[in-house]
C-alpha cells in the first residue's frame, strides 16, 4: 500500500491537518501519527507491518482515501473511471434555468472582465424569458441573477410572474458594494414571506468568496463559500451542467461568463419557445489546462472549459493555479478549524 497522491499533510499554527483533495477528506492528526506518514511517503510502498500505525487507524485512513492499495496505474484508472461517472451524473441531474437580468451580477460573480456591457433586461423581456422556460418540460426551476438592491420594489411582481408561468425560484444570485447593502438585503430576506429561502451575495470585484444566505424557520443561516469548490466532487465550477444560463436574448450558455461573451451551446427559438441545445456541454471539461495533468494533483479541479481559470493560468509561465488551490485548501482548513 502507499500514502494516496491526493493527501496532502497541511501545517498550520502548529497543528497538523490531512487532506484529500479526491475524496474531500480532513483530519486533525497529532504529530506522531504525521511524521508516520511523511516517513511512509518517502518509503513509497508499504505493508501493513511496516506502519508504526495502529491496524484500526490503518483501515480508518484507507477509508477516508489518505492510504490506498492502487499503483500509480490503478489510481489513473480508477481517476479516470470516477470522472467519466461523475460527468456522465452530472449530465443527468435536473437543470436549473439560470436567468440574467443584470449583466453586472454576471459580470462580476467568477471575476470582472471591465470591457463587458452592463446590459439590463425589462420587464416586458423578463416576461417573454418566463413564458419560454415555463413552455419547456426541461426544468421549472430557475434562478435569478440580479441586482436585488434596484429590483426590491418590483420583487411582488416578479415572484407572482414567475408562478404565473409554473415556475419556482430555486435561488437568488446578487452583488453588493458594502457590508451596509449586505445587512441590507439580509434584513429584507428576514422580513419578506416572499423572498427566496436562499440568497448567493457577493462583494462587487471581491475575488473568491460569496455568502449564502438560507431561510430557516424564520431564521437566516450565513454560509461562506469559495467559488472554486475544493469539495468532496472534483468538479470547480457550481453551475455546469447543474444549470443552463439564459440572457434576454434567449441565448444559452453553461457558463456565465461565456454567455455575456455570446459562446453559446444553445438557444430559446422565438416563435416557438422551444429551447435546443446546438452544441454539447464541452466534451473537453475535464481535460486540464495543462500537459502536466498527470503529474499535478490539482488538475482534477483545472478544466480547460472555465474562462476564470483559463484567465488566471494564463498569469505568467509557472502555473498560477497551484498556488491558488493551495491557499484556497489553507482557507478551507482554517474555516473547518
Ligand atoms: S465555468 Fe468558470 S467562469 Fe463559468 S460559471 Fe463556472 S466558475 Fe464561473
Amino acid at each position: 500500500m502507499r500514502i494516496d497522491r491526493f493527501t496532502e499533510i497541511v501545517n498550520i499554527d502548529d497543528r497538523v491537518f490531512l487532506f484529500n483533495i479526491k475524496t474531500g477528506a480532513m483530519d486533525e492528526v497529532n504529530t506522531h501519527i504525521a511524521n508516520e506518514l511523511l516517513k511512509l511517503q518517502r518509503k513509497g510502498s508499504f505493508t501493513p507491518l511496516e506502519c508504526n500505525l495502529k491496524e484500526s487507524l490503518i483501515e480508518e485512513m484507507i477509508d477516508r482515501g489518505y492510504i490506498t492499495y492502487y499503483s500509480d496505474r490503478e489510481e489513473t484508472d480508477e481517476r479516470k473511471w470516477f470522472l467519466a461517472k461523475h460527468k456522465e451524473k452530472a449530465k443527468k441531474e435536473e437543470k436549473t434555468a439560470s436567468l440574467l437580468l443584470d449583466n453586472v451580477v454576471g459580470n462580476n460573480w467568477c471575476y470582472t472582465d471591465s470591457s463587458i456591457e452592463n446590459l439590463v433586461i425589462g420587464k416586458i423581456k423578463f416576461v417573454d424569458l418566463l413564458k419560454n422556460i415555463g413552455n419547456n418540460d426541461l426544468t421549472n426551476k430557475i434562478d435569478l441573477w440580479l441586482l436585488l438592491q434596484n429590483r426590491i420594489d418590483d420583487w411582488e411582481w416578479i415572484d407572482r410572474e414567475v408562478s404565473i408561468n409554473g415556475l419556482k425560484i430555486n435561488s437568488l444570485f446578487t452583488i453588493v458594494k458594502n457590508k451596509t447593502e449586505l445587512e441590507e438585503i439580509k434584513n429584507w430576506i428576514k422580513i419578506t414571506p416572499s423572498a427566496p429561502t436562499v440568497v448567493h451575495i457577493k462583494y462587487e470585484k471581491e475575488e473568491f468568496g460569496y455568502f449564502t444566505f438560507t431561510k430557516v424557520d424564520n431564521k437566516i443561516i450565513n454560509k461562506e463559500n469559495n467559488i472554486i469548490f475544493l469539495s468532496k466532487h472534483p468538479f470547480f465550477c457550481p453551475f455546469i451542467y447543474k444549470t443552463f444560463f439564459v440572457d434576454g436574448s434567449g441565448n444559452i450558455s453553461y457558463c456565465v461568463k461565456k454567455l455575456i461573451n455570446k459562446e453559446q451551446i444553445g438557444k430559446i427559438d422565438s416563435t416557438t419557445r422551444k429551447i435546443t441545445f446546438e452544441h454539447g456541454w464541452g466534451e473537453k471539461l475535464f481535460t486540464a489546462n495543462c500537459d502536466k495533468s498527470d503529474s499535478c494533483i490539482y488538475s482534477i479541479y483545472c478544466s480547460n472549459m472555465c474562462p476564470y481559470l483559463n484567465s488566471i493560468y494564463k498569469n505568467g509561465d509557472e502555473c498560477s493555479l497551484v498556488q491558488l488551490f493551495e491557499s484556497l485548501l489553507v482557507k478551507k482548513i482554517k474555516c473547518m478549524m
